[in-house]
Formats: C-alpha cells, sequence, structure tokens
C-alpha cells in the first residue's frame, strides 16, 4: 500500500540509449500500478519535459515491450536543460500536471541534469543507470551493458570462423570511450590475443611483440579486441601501425560501432531493470530521493548522487584483465 504522499510518478530516458530500457519503463509502470500510483511517461528526456511531452501511462501500454531494444520513450539531449530557465520551463509543466515524483532512466549526464532539477523544485526523484559501457559508480552492472557485450561475443565468434587462413590479424573495435568492461569481457569470452582498454597504457611495441610472438606460435588466426577510447589509437590505426612495421600479417579490421547498442536485450538485462524500475519506485513511496538505483554484491541498493558524482568511477574489474592475458597465450 501507497503511504506516501507521492501521486503520480514521471519516467523518462535520457542520454545514449541502452538495450532494456524498455524493460525498466515496464517495471516502474507496473510497479506503480501496484502502489496505486500514476505513471507519467515523458519522451525525448529532458528536451521533451521542456516542451511538455508528456501523458498518462497505463499498465496496458508497456505490453509486448519488455523483449524490445531502444525505448519507447525516446531519448534526446538537450543543451537548455542545462540552463536554469530551461529547466524552470521543464519544472513547470511537470507542476502542470502534477507530476509529484520522477524516475530517470540514462547515464552519469542525466543524473547531473536530475540532481539539477532536484535542487530547483524539490521534486523528489531517483535515476536507474541505462548505459551499454557499465561504466557508472554505486553499480556493478547497467542496464544494456549485458546485451552489448554479448552482441560483440556475437560478432567476434562469426569474424573467427571467416579466419581459416595462416597469419590473419584481426582488429575488432568495440564501444568504450572511457570504460574497457565491453572490451576485456567480450575478449575473454571470444578467445582474443589482446585487448585494448582506456583504463591502462599498453604500449604499441609490447602488442606489436605479442602478436609476432602469436604468429610464430602457430596460431591461425589472431583476434585483438580495441575498445573506441584506446590510447594508443583504435582499431583503423593499429592495422595501419602494424601494416607499417611488417607486411607479414594478412589484417582485418571491423568496428562494431551502433550494432552494439540494438537488438532484444538478454534475460540478464531484462532481469536487472525489472530490478531497479521497482527498486525506484519503491525507493521514492519511501521519501528516499537524490540517489541512483544499483546492484552490489547481488543486492539492490540506494546510493547518493553525491557519492556516484564525486569523482568515482566504475573501477576496471582487474582480475578479469590478467584472465584475459594469460588465457590468450
Ligand atoms: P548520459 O545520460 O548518457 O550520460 P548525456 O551526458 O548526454 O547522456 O546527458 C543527458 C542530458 O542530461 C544532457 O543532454 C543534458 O540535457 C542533461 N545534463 C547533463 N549534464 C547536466 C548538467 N550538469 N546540468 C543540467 N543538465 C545536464
Amino acid at each position: 500500500m501507497n503511504k506516501s504522499s507521492i501521486t503520480k510518478i514521471g519516467v523518462f530516458t535520457s542520454g545514449g540509449d541502452a538495450p532494456g530500457m524498455n524493460a525498466a519503463i515496464r517495471a516502474v509502470v507496473r510497479s506503480c500500478s501496484y502502489h496505486n500510483v500514476e505513471t507519467w511517461g515523458i519522451t525525448r528526456g529532458y528536451e521533451g519535459m521542456i516542451d511538455g511531452e508528456m501523458s498518462k501511462l497505463g499498465t496496458r501500454s508497456v505490453g509486448n515491450i519488455i523483449q524490445r531494444g531502444g525505448t519507447i520513450l525516446k531519448c534526446a539531449r538537450s543543451d537548455s536543460f542545462k540552463t536554469k530557465e530551461g529547466r524552470a520551463k521543464a519544472i513547470a509543466n511537470l507542476r502542470k500536471h502534477g507530476i509529484d515524483g520522477l524516475v530517470a532512466i540514462g547515464g552519469d549526464g542525466t543524473f547531473r541534469g536530475l540532481h539539477e532539477l532536484i535542487k530547483d523544485s524539490g521534486i523528489p526523484a531517483i535515476s536507474i543507470p541505462g548505459t551499454i559501457d557499465n561504466d557508472i559508480a554505486g553499480t556493478d552492472y547497467t542496464i544494456g551493458y549485458d546485451t552489448a557485450t554479448n552482441t560483440a561475443v556475437e560478432a567476434i565468434d562469426r569474424i573467427r570462423d571467416t579466419a581459416l587462413s595462416h597469419n590473419r590479424l584481426f582488429f575488432i573495435e568495440v564501444m568504450g570511450r572511457h570504460s574497457g568492461y565491453i572490451a576485456i569481457n567480450s575478449a575473454i569470452a571470444g578467445g582474443a590475443v589482446a585487448v585494448i582498454i582506456p583504463e591502462e597504457h599498453t604500449s604499441f611495441d609490447s602488442l606489436y611483440t605479442l602478436l609476432e610472438q602469436t604468429g610464430k606460435a602457430n596460431k591461425k588466426s589472431s583476434l585483438v579486441v580495441v575498445a573506441e577510447g584506446s590510447r594508443i589509437g583504435g582499431a583503423m590505426e593499429l592495422a595501419r601501425m602494424v601494416t607499417e612495421r611488417s607486411s607479414y600479417f594478412d589484417i582485418k579490421v571491423t568496428i562494431l560501432g551502433h550494432l552494439q547498442r540494438g537488438g532484444s536485450p538478454t534475460y540478464f538485462d531484462r532481469v536487472l531493470a525489472s530490478h531497479m524500475g521497482l527498486a525506484a519506485v519503491e525507493g521514492l513511496l519511501q521519501g528516499k530521493t537524490d540517489c541512483m538505483v544499483g546492484v552490489q554484491h547481488g543486492k539492490m541498493v540506494l546510493n547518493p548522487f553525491e557519492d556516484i558524482m564525486n569523482g568515482q568511477t566504475h573501477e576496471i574489474d582487474r582480475e578479469a584483465l590478467r584472465l584475459a592475458k594469460i588465457l590468450s597465450t
């Protein structure tokens, strides 16, 4: 039973989209319904909030979406929300419709925006981490990361199937401008010889030496997974550097790009999003605000925005990195 004063919760998706966001929207709507609270869907994130794009969502309106990638509420970036005037328009629209609680699904930019909105309006708000990069402090997993990594692994498997000739060297670039999570785990699961991530400096010389060794070890093909935020260059750049040094390798490059953002979410992302949606709604109804739902050591938690935004990062898993290196020989 809902004993809080909240009667209408607005939900929106913002920043970059991620598979599983729809499952989170569905969970928010149905958890609200269970607690006798109305849900309002705000389309196009903060931009839609400023433009007054919001309407009531019933439990039936989120049927048949749990398995769909993307987001039915659409994502957008909004420069005007960064201004006090922009936020004032958004707040006026929320008040006009009586929205007295918010759930935001997005990345750290979205959280920063929400923090400002709470400061300006006092409207309680909780966020849910939705980003394929898994780069948010305060949670072991973000919605979309598992799906994106599975997509990368499937692509790596397909690329490996074509690698029948000797000395073929593949550079496969995966998403992760600041985070090597997708790269490390797709490298382990895809059996790569090396992984290059933004968090760790790898010199080109050491990479080249490793590739020479694997060539001499009679490997039929070598796959190198490169995160897009690699400090020594992306897949194209690395391929060019190797070609300049030697004609020994037959080099191929694949950049997976936005392929990793789409597709049906995995069971893991659907379940994670469902738990997070319920936790966000129940957190608001228990009087929590200015915090993010996370999963830590298998349990749902609520961490204050201040802690998450205070320069903290989701540290890369050093043991996974060590594992990738040991098993690649
Ligand atoms: P993500 O949420 O995926 O990190 P962005 O960084 O693009 O994506 O942030 C999403 C939106 O959040 C931005 O377009 C902007 O409207 C809002 N936002 C980000 N930072 C701030 C801020 N410091 N103040 C107010 N709004 C912000």
